[in-house]
């Protein structure tokens, strides 16, 4: 082997570019999601188009994403006015509008505190270690643990995939990060008895991290009864209690935020997806008692940037002005009602029906053959785009801006690809 190495000559010759589609992408970007056979390349409101012109009604808004759609005339001024403006300064120094930000999300939920970063992920890893420094700094526990529950979701960094009480995401990743302790959903006793066994054994419990509403996991919304009682022992034992709202928020469960479908409010909660409309934005929010960050403590170079600040505040804006929690709340009834005239059509396939405002699932008896990504892919043939939740639930996540019509024509759709796959 010689021991001189030929260095590629990055700018020397013209790019060449391919038209790209489902037979050639792979050639140049890493095979890490089992994409469905379309390219799309433009939408508008609740519709994308792909390459070969098809249209579909768009029921995945990006993952829960696109809160106000594509294209539309709020974020498009936006993006424009404060790119002419200030699009990136880092946070060595103050940016009035993540000031404004961090204001109207504190205005607007039972936190006192905002840092913001670029996804979900990151938003989690931000509110893990603002409970580690707490529980060292508050609580004087050495090893802290955190719960999580199984079938959660809380991202794909190290850390995340070990809250993510998903044994699928961590395969091949090992060594996990310590310090994570998982219990079955919306059932307390497990919680109960985690938390005194973890005692015994000098891992104390300081904080749970849960989903008001799993979305990843299978669509589940979590129990009032439950929370409530999971919010007495946070109280009693000082422990801190993580809202991951990153799916589940910003308006998209018919209210602001998930755990007000509960009656409780978190001490730390997280936000992404929808905060931004599908521009890359992550805030951690915390009440004042747990804030024990301080300069140092935690940073993002992108972070609450100028430009992804205006776009999420305007996004903010438009939920507020437009009243559109009175339409996920509308339209959530119109399609859990379309989604349950279908099951009852097919009750050997269908086993349920649920969710909150415009986060819901269906679905599917476990002894039967279909899996979720048949219906998925039978209903892109015929215009309508949804996602899975797991191996056997569907998914509907459409932008907050759906209309009753677009609603009813998703329902036919539905309707059509499912008599196409059980013929
Ligand atoms: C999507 C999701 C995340 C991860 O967000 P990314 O932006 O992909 O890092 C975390 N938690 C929940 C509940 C999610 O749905």
């Amino acid at each position: 082997m010689s021991s001189e190495t030929i260095v590629k000559q990055s700018l020397e010759t013209p790019t060449a570019y391919t038209k790209f589609n489902a037979d050639n992408f792979n050639a140049y970007v890493m095979n890490t999601y089992g994409r469905f056979p379309i390219a799309l390349e433009r939408g508008e409101g609740c519709r994308v188009w792909d390459t070969e012109g098809k249209e579909y009604l768009d029921f995945v808004a990006g993952i829960a994403t696109c809160t106000l759609g594509h294209a539309h005339h709020v974020m498009m001024a936006t993006v424009s006015e404060q790119m002419q403006k200030l699009h990136h300064v880092s946070n060595l120094y103050y940016i009035p509008v993540q000031g404004e930000l961090a204001q109207w999300l504190i205005q607007h939920s039972c936190a006192d505190k905002a840092f913001f970063c670029n996804s979900g992920a990151e938003a989690n890893e931000g509110a893990i270690k603002l409970a580690r420094k707490y529980a060292h700094e508050k609580l004087n526990i050495e090893n802290p643990t955190i719960l999580t529950a199984h079938a959660s979701f809380h991202g794909r960094t190290l850390a995340t995939i070990t809250a993510t009480g998903q044994p699928k995401y961590h395969k091949g990743f090992s060594p996990l990060m310590p310090g994570f302790y998982y219990v079955p959903y919306n059932d307390i006793t497990a919680i109960e008895s985690a938390i005194a066994e973890l005692d015994k054994d000098k891992r104390q419990v300081a904080a749970i991290m849960l989903e008001a509403l799993q979305g990843e996991g299978g669509v589940r919304p979590g129990e009032i009864t439950y929370f409530q009682r999971i919010r007495e022992i946070c109280n009693e034992k000082g422990i801190l209690l993580i809202l991951d709202e990153v799916q589940a928020g910003m308006g998209r469960s018919g209210k602001l935020w998930g755990y007000e479908n509960l009656g409780i409010e978190p001490d730390i909660f997280t936000s992404a997806k929808g905060l931004g409309g599908g521009i890359p934005i992550g805030a951690m929010l915390c009440k004042s008692h747990c804030d024990v960050f301080e300069a140092g403590s935690h940073a993002s170079t992108f972070g609450g940037n100028p430009f992804v600040c205006a776009v999420a505040l305007a996004v903010c804006q438009t939920l507020e002005k437009e009243n559109l929690l009175a339409n996920v709340q509308l339209r959530g009834e119109d399609l859990r009602t379309g989604l349950k005239a279908i099951a009852a059509k097919y009750p050997n396939l269908f086993r349920e029906v649920r969710g909150w405002g415009l986060i819901n699932g269906m679905e599917l008896n476990s002894d039967v053959e279909l899996t979720s990504i048949d219906i998925v892919k039978a209903s892109m043939n015929e215009g309508l785009l949804i996602v899975p939740a797991g191996p056997k639930v569907l998914r509907f996540v459409p932008p907050l801006i759906i209309t009753e019509t677009e609603v009813m024509e998703a329902m036919d759709a539905l309707a059509r690809a499912i008599a196409n796959v059980v013929k």
